[in-house]
């Protein structure tokens, strides 16, 4: 889970650059200013933890800033695995890096669903979360993991990614 998890993020910031620099290609002006965006999603109690620091050191180090896309509650086990699961809240440790990196600047957090393991596959959505739950069921799971990152973090989500 971790590799992938790893490799989405970075895909995540691959395509903020492409994005970025199709933009700077099609400026017909040199003095258009390029706003580029950095998020890392699928920070959890089960994401790598080493990579995640040094990702926020980086940041840290070139003065920039970065949204991390933060799952609440991750599921147990494969994300992909449709079955009932367990979760696992979001541990202090995890919390406290992120509450740290907030502090410095570093860091805006976004709630990034809510267990982020797939109810079922979509063919216009592929795995997903929330396609196909009732709509209380979407909104009970937005509101519980909003929740907890409010009061873990003691402040509320910049954003939203679901
Ligand atoms: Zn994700």
């Amino acid at each position: 889970m971790h590799n992938s998890i790893l490799i989405r993020g970075l895909i995540v910031i691959l395509l903020s650059f492409t994005i970025s620099f199709s933009a700077k290609a099609n400026s017909t002006s040199e003095e258009k200013q390029i706003t580029v965006v950095f998020r890392f999603d699928d920070y959890s109690s089960r994401s790598s933890t080493d990579i995640e620091i040094k990702l926020i050191d980086t940041f840290q180090k070139y003065n920039a800033c970065c949204t991390f896309g933060v799952i609440p509650y991750v599921c147990a086990g494969n994300i992909h695995d449709t079955r009932p699961q367990h979760i696992v809240p979001l541990t202090s440790v995890k919390a406290d890096i992120l509450i740290n990196a907030i502090k410095v600047g570093v860091l805006e957090v976004a709630l990034h669903g809510y267990s982020h393991q797939t109810i079922r596959e979509s063919m216009y959505y592929g795995s997903t979360e929330f396609s196909g739950l009732d709509y209380n069921a979407q909104v009970n799971k937005i509101a519980k993991g909003k929740k907890c990152l409010e009061k873990i973090l003691d402040t509320y989500p910049t954003m939203e990614r679901l």
